[in-house]
């Protein structure tokens, strides 16, 4: 369902990915680990259009379409970006608007940018909205001010926007690194779960391997922007985490 194939990115001198290749295929749970600075956000951004991959050999296609090639964005990205979703660390949610209104913004890629500003969402919409915070357990606080909200309710919320948009890919950039644990895990859940139960396919960066080893089955990790290492939780060993994370990987348990 994703395909990139030699992709890089340079940033000045610094090479953020490194001729990284890598076929997603559809229902796929993958952990994307790696040492700080190792590219995986990049990656995830090159994926999802919101930034460029160096001029050259790199192509990058999401459901059979091209995302990007010789370093330009495809001009009729839109449509596949609105089955992406992205999830973030933070900064996922509208902090004035209330938490009702942010999910119903998935809807936007259908309905008239007036109609979403002046909250005259569909019967449809609503529903929608309705039901996917009832299934993550926050319909509670629909008419709550974003900026109000846990950062678990927040990360829950930003995931229930991606299911009103009818995402078929959740790409989510480190959605559980200011959680406490619970909520964490529930985030967890929930991702495994859409994956399980509803046949998305999700790309998740995590910093926290414990959490790729339980939850994933198939971890890509980064190092210095190229990818060293592709397979299931069971063969990533010790010295081979050692080998990714450097001597001191115990710090990241
Ligand atoms: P972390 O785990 O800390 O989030 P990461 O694996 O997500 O790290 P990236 O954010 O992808 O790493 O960054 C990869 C490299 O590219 C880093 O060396 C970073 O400094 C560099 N980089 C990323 N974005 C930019 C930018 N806009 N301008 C310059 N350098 C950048
Ligand atoms: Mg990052």
């Amino acid at each position: 369902v994703l395909s990139i194939r030699n992709a890089s990115k340079t940033f000045g001198q610094r090479r953020a990915l490194d001729d990284v290749s890598l076929e997603v295929h559809k229902g796929e749970i993958i952990a994307l680990i790696g040492p700080s600075g190792s590219g995986k956000s990049t990656l995830l951004r090159s994926i999802s259009a919101l930034q460029t991959i160096d001029a050259g050999p790199g192509v990058i296609t999401a459901f059979g379409g091209p995302v990007q090639k010789d370093g330009k964005i495809d001009s009729n990205v839109r449509k596949t970006r609105t089955r992406i979703g992205m999830i973030f660390q933070q900064f996922n949610l509208v902090g004035r608007l209330s938490l009702f209104s942010n999910v119903a913004l998935g809807s936007l890629g259908r309905i008239g940018f007036w109609q979403a500003a002046l909250g005259l969402w569909p019967a449809e919409t609503k529903q929608a909205v309705m039901a996917a915070l009832h299934r993550f357990g926050i319909s509670d606080y629909a008419s709550q001010r974003a900026n109000t909200l846990s950062g678990g309710q927040q990360q829950r919320g930003a995931i229930a926007r991606a299911l009103v948009q009818k995402a078929k890919i959740i790409l989510a950039d480190e959605p559980v690194a200011s959680l406490d644990p619970v909520s964490a895990r529930r985030v967890m859940e929930i991702l495994r779960e859409l994956n399980e139960t509803d046949g998305l396919t999700v790309i998740v960066t995590l910093h926290q391997v414990d959490y790729a080893l339980r939850y994933c089955k198939r971890v890509v990790a980064l190092k210095a922007g190229k990818v060293v290492y592709d397979g299931p939780p069971s063969d990533l060993k010790r010295d081979r985490l050692i080998d990714i994370y450097g001597p001191e990987f115990e710090d990241v348990f």
